[in-house]
């Protein structure tokens, strides 16, 4: 496995490919088509190096996401939330590596350290700092 996730191109091959004239479309996992521009290939790609063969239309086959690890242990398909102190105190750990402004962007939405930072003040106002109580788990 070349370390790519399913939809990323890999871009430097993809470059080294165009340099030698080869068709050089995007495929599974980094791939990128080795053979020839134009040559009898319309609707079916494949990358020598990796041995990856792919037809037109791959990327509607894309597995469904793994989810990301939720905090305190709750199953992905729960709607469980954390507990907001110890919400409260991974943001501000993550503010504290992270430091000040725009967290992330996604579309016309930004994510700001600040912003974060007020939630977890207001939620440790509010409800006051962790106190050490048994998690259930034993931890
Ligand atoms: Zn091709």
């Amino acid at each position: 496995m070349s370390g790519f996730g399913y939809l990323d191109s890999d871009h430097a091959k993809m470059q080294r490919y165009i340099a030698r004239g080869w068709c050089a479309l995007p495929g599974p996992y980094g791939a990128a088509c080795s053979n020839e521009q134009g040559v009898s290939h319309r609707y079916a790609h494949y990358d020598s190096g990796d041995d990856t063969s792919w037809t037109d239309g791959w990327e509607a086959d894309a597995p469904d996401p793994v989810l990301p690890e939720q905090p305190d242990d709750i199953a992905d398909d729960s709607h469980d939330y954390p507990d907001p102190r110890r919400a409260a105190d991974r943001v501000n750990a993550f503010i504290s590596e992270w430091g000040d402004g725009l967290v992330d962007q996604v579309g016309e939405a930004g994510l700001y350290a600040r912003d974060l930072a007020s939630l977890a003040r207001f939620t440790l106002d509010t409800l006051g700092p962790q106190v050490d109580e048994p998690r259930g788990d034993g931890s």
